[in-house]
């Protein structure tokens, strides 16, 4: 398969070609078209298969048309850390370049004062670590309920941080019609668990 017969926008294609890639990796090819299709999707790949474009490529390309609204992130990423956060949030500039697709990254360590302004102006894509994204929402500058999209990142590590709980409080702010795709390098029997009861006849994807 080529990045081109993917069916993604092109602007995304784009960017896609000057990052140089020439195929895609067993992950994307394997979680793109399902995504693409609006259909949940559990993948189950470690770091360094590509995972994070193949759930950003084909989000950036299913929010392409639209356009992001006052507080109302229209996709949601949750990664267990700040480090993982920034890496998607690098991951989503250089794939959505040509696009007109804004984010903001939510995580610790940085003020609050200037991830308002930006929640405040309206995100496409909100990137976040559950505990950050939590503390904006109970500050009510925040609402979940435009989520079209939601992803969760490496959730054994989540699971290993004791997220699981701030996960499921997240899952259930966003609407029951949201897509998901959800990311794991293992399943333990809690994750498996999150899975069953959040993810809507998920298209499974073992790399
Ligand atoms: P990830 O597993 O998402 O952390 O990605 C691992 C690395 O692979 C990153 O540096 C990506 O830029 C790179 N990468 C992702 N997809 C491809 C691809 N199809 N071809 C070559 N490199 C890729």
């Amino acid at each position: 398969t080529k990045f081109s017969e993917l069916n993604l926008d092109p602007n995304v294609l784009k960017a896609v070609a000057e990052a140089g890639y020439e195929a895609p990796t067993p992950i994307q090819e394997g979680a793109i078209p399902p995504a693409l299709e609006g259909k949940d999707v559990l993948g189950i790949a470690q770091t360094g298969t590509g995972k994070t474009a193949s759930f950003t490529l084909p989000m950036l390309t299913r929010l392409a048309t639209g356009r992001a609204r006052a507080r109302m992130p229209r996709s949601l990423v949750l990664a267990p850390t700040r480090e993982l956060a920034a890496q998607v949030a690098e991951n989503f500039d250089l794939y959505a370049k040509h696009t007109k697709l804004t984010k903001a990254l939510l995580i610790g360590g940085v003020s609050f004062g200037e991830q308002d302004k930006l929640i405040d102006r309206g995100v496409d894509v909100l990137i976040a670590t559950p505990g950050r994204l939590l503390d904006h929402f109970e500050r009510g500058k925040l609402l979940l309920t435009g989520v079209q999209i939601m992803v969760v990142d490496e959730a054994d590590r989540m699971l290993d941080m004791g997220f699981i709980p701030d996960i499921e409080r997240i899952f259930q702010l966003t609407p029951f019609t949201r897509q998901t795709l959800f990311f794991s390098a293992t399943m333990a029997p809690e994750i498996e668990r999150i899975t069953n009861t959040f993810l809507h006849a998920p298209v499974r994807v073992e790399v």
